[in-house]
């Protein structure tokens, strides 16, 4: 398990056709083009709202769903956003009423996961926000509504396999907070991304 802070861009690409959908800075990110990376998203229903072993940090998982402006496939990722405090600060922050201070990205490796996990961190007047997400992961045909459209190759919609792939991890995004917190401490030695 590795937390690397981002040294210089991640790319996360197209799961279709590898295109550059966002390139993620130590600080900040950027979507290639004049194009929106993420639509769309809303909360993933039934997936615990804390995080193993943590009952002060609220957890809010999220399913948002983007277009590839290079092969227009769609796709999506599952978030999880945890801070420390209740839920209602989580939706404090997405509303933009919490006063942001500075932002750092990091590469969330495992060696059993396929796929790396980004985390963004931004610290806010009411403690550190954390959003890991997950994917992006691909989606077969259109985006008709919630429940409207299957997963590839899977005969599930994708709010089911954001719920499985979030409930599955968060054992280990307690571990990945865990890390975070103590690299805030400054008590951590990482290796760069
Ligand atoms: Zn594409």
């Amino acid at each position: 398990m590795e937390l690397s802070p981002i040294q210089s861009v991640h790319s996360l690409e197209c799961p279709h056709c590898k295109a550059v959908l966002l390139n993620v800075g130590p600080a900040s990110s950027q979507v290639p083009g004049l194009t929106s990376w993420l639509t769309d998203g809303d909360a993933i229903p039934g997936v615990p709202d804390a995080l193993p072993g943590q009952t002060q940090q609220a957890l809010m998982p999220m399913l948002s769903v983007g277009r590839c402006a290079a092969c227009n496939g769609h796709y999506y990722v599952a978030e999880v956003i945890t801070l420390s405090g209740p839920l209602d600060l989580v939706y404090d922050w997405m509303a933009g009423a919490l006063k942001e201070g500075a932002s750092s990205n990091f590469v969330c490796r495992l060696p059993e996961l396929q796929q790396d996990w980004c985390l963004f961190r931004t610290s806010t007047d009411a403690g550190a926000v954390s959003e890991y997400m997950m994917g992006p992961f691909p989606l077969c045909g259109g985006i008709e509504g919630p429940n409207g459209v299957s997963a590839c190759g899977s005969p599930r919609s994708p709010w089911e396999e954001a719920r499985e792939i979030v409930a599955s991890q968060l054992d280990l995004i307690a571990e990945f907070q865990r890390l975070a917190e103590a690299i805030d401490a400054g008590g951590e030695q990482l290796s760069p991304a």
